[in-house]
């Protein structure tokens, strides 16, 4: 291994060459505190950023033990120093040294959410952060003085301040990661007593915006409280600081198993508590106001979606006769219609099991949701293909165990399938169950339920593995993640504005080469989706997410990958519009 010294002298005998030489810097150096290690270096200043990785030991980081001696708490605290070091680079990076991303120190940050990220990974024997470094320089040119400010100057502090456990806030580290655990601790225990989702009293719920995920501030804020009756008591592994006492216990609104009805006025925070409880299958940092906000690992939003691509699906439980005789068993289209679309996103999240669904009325198709009395009366059931949610929602509870949590402000006849009834009300809920149940009693629907036939059993799909394509062009692997709800896969446009619990761009990275990953070593056109999104889930488990790269063997470390649900990979993989699948039947 080389020193510092010697990167420096090699920097200062670059500068002014051409951009490829700075390639002689690619290899480990040795500082007093960490190691260096270069692993990639760019084409020029405007290509893609190099990939660095500065390696501490214990022996200098001093990382307390106890702060990731668990699963729970090693991703939290991997979570806690990838802030830790953008801090550090907001602080002390000089920024812009040149040309294009000349002087870009970078690492992949999260937002509200803590997930398990590559870009910071604790072992016993040391702490490593991988960032993202723009080589300087001025056109083609290496501004090699400027290269070693950066990498000999900046990259020790921020690796002193933003990784040293003696330069950081201890008590910030310690809330956070006893904030997640606390977090983990409540859905572990969600099933056995008997709830879907836990909102905590005290809770924050509406985001700064509709373009920020940050919690309101500004303004007034109706701090959540559960109505007494369903409030239940959680204890916490940890103690914290809650409604102004110091406690291991928190109180909050437990949503229990079944379906779930959340009504009330317009505007009176409906949205607000279902997107919540969307992205409570998450931890969130402390101060996000959603911490305590705690939802079942595999609740499943669901939304119409027309346009979306559907293979194979048996739709049959919603939607029979189509006009020219149409299968649904094994329903495939490349237009969806709103309908079509949610009853086939439905079963796609039965299939890989989801044990709840989330729907808002705002993104449901109308049809698909209800048909009332009159419409019954004057379009015949012969002509309507569709049976609605609303007669099927309780037999996926009563057939297949899967609860329902919507949002339905416009509609009462679902009064008649509720076992809880929510009412947002100024920002909060109560417990308008048994008046919901007197008025389905007293105030008939006149509606006939509409079931033919009872919910058909699921029909595992099992994806060709020749059918997925990563190749573009000359190039046999190409896979590029322009947004978060957005991937270029091979020659396809992979959108994904549906999934709409994916919440980090780096999910989304992970995504589209889990799906190529899955394709060379899990399908062999016999496995159905859902085993293959549960081994490469067990894979993560085994040996984390570097191993989506597909340079990693030759030490390149990605840094910018989060994990993403089972549930997404096959969301994603149900949109891509070249997959073909089979039936298991
Ligand atoms: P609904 O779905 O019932 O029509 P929304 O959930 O969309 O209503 O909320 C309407 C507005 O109220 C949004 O701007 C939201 O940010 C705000 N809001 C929601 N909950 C609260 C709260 N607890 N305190 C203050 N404002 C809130
Ligand atoms: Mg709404």
């Amino acid at each position: 291994m080389l020193s510092f010294e010697q990167l420096r002298h090699t920097l200062a005998r670059l500068d002014g060459r051409g951009y490829k030489a700075y390639k002689d810097i690619e290899g480990a150096f040795r500082h007093e505190r960490f190691v260096l290690f270069i692993d990639h270096v760019q084409g020029d200043p405007f290509a893609s950023p190099s990939k660095i990785r500065v390696r501490v030991p214990q022996s200098v980081a001093g990382l307390p033990s106890s702060l990731f001696a668990n699963r729970v708490r090693r991703i939290a605290l991997q979570d806690f120093l990838t802030r830790t070091v953008h801090r550090a680079i907001r602080q002390i990076s000089h920024g812009h040294r040149g040309m294009g991303k000349s002087g870009l120190i970078a690492i992949d940050v999260g937002g509200q959410e803590v997930l398990e990220r590559t870009a910071v990974v604790i072992t016993d024997q040391w702490v490593e952060a991988r960032l993202h470094v723009g080589l300087p320089a001025q056109g083609r040119t290496i501004l090699g003085r400027q290269a070693e400010a950066m990498l000999c100057q900046e990259l020790p502090q921020i690796v002193h301040q933003g990784l040293c456990w003696n330069q950081l806030d201890y008590a910030e580290g310690e809330r956070f990661v006893s904030c997640v655990e606390n977090q983990e601790a409540i859905r572990s225990q969600l099933d056995e007593r008997g709830l879907i989702a836990f909102v905590g009293d005290g809770a924050i719920l509406p985001r700064a915006s509709g373009a920020s995920e940050k919690p309101l501030v500004s303004g007034q804020v109706q701090p959540f409280r559960s109505p007494d009756s369903l409030r239940v008591t959680f204890s916490l592994p940890n103690p914290i600081d809650h409604l102004g006492h110091r406690t291991t216990t928190i109180t909050g609104m437990g949503i229990p198993k079944g379906v779930t009805l959340i009504v009330g006025g317009g505007y009176h925070g409906k949205s607000t508590l279902l997107r919540a409880l969307e992205r409570g299958v998450y931890p969130h940092i402390p101060g996000d106001g959603r911490e305590w906000v705690v939802t079942s690992r595999e609740a499943m939003k669901i939304r119409a979606e027309d346009g979306r691509r559907i293979e194979r699906v048996d739709i049959s439980g919603f939607i029979t006769n189509l006009p020219f005789g149409q299968d649904t068993t094994q329903f495939s289209t490349d237009n969806a219609s709103g309908s079509t679309s949610q009853a086939a996103s439905i079963l796609e999240a039965l299939e890989v099991g989801a044990t709840a669904l989330l729907l808002d009325e705002d993104t449901s198709a109308t049809n698909f949701m209800v048909r009332d009395a009159r419409m019954q009366a004057l379009v015949n059931k012969a002509h309507e293909p569709i049976t609605p949610f609303l007669d099927r929602v309780r037999e996926l509870y009563q057939t297949y165990g899967v609860s329902t949590i919507l949002v339905m402000g416009g509609c009462g006849d679902y009064f008649d399938v509720a076992d809880t009834v929510i009412m947002m009300r100024e920002y909060l809920p109560h417990d308008v169950t048994q008046e919901a149940h007197h008025i389905a009693k007293t105030l008939g629907t006149n509606r006939q339920r509409e079931v033919p036939f009872a919910m058909p059993p699921l029909v595992p799909r099992i994806p060709l593995a020749e059918s997925i394509d990563p190749s573009r062009g000359r190039r046999e692997v190409k896979i590029d993640t322009k947004a978060l709800d957005l991937i270029l896969f091979g020659e396809e446009t992979l959108d994904l504005h549906a999934v709409e619990q994916l919440v980090d761009i780096s999910q989304t990275r992970a995504i589209g080469c889990a799906i190529h990953l899955a394709a060379q070593r899990f399908m062999d056109d016999k496995q159905p989706v859902r085993e293959i999104v549960r081994a490469i889930d067990q894979l993560f488990d085994k040996e984390g997410l570097d191993l989506l790269d597909p340079f990693h063997r030759a030490g390149h470390h990605p840094g910018n990958f989060a994990r993403p649900r089972p549930l997404e990979i096959a969301a994603a993989l149900n949109r891509l519009r070249s997959v073909r699948m089979r039936q298991q039947r």
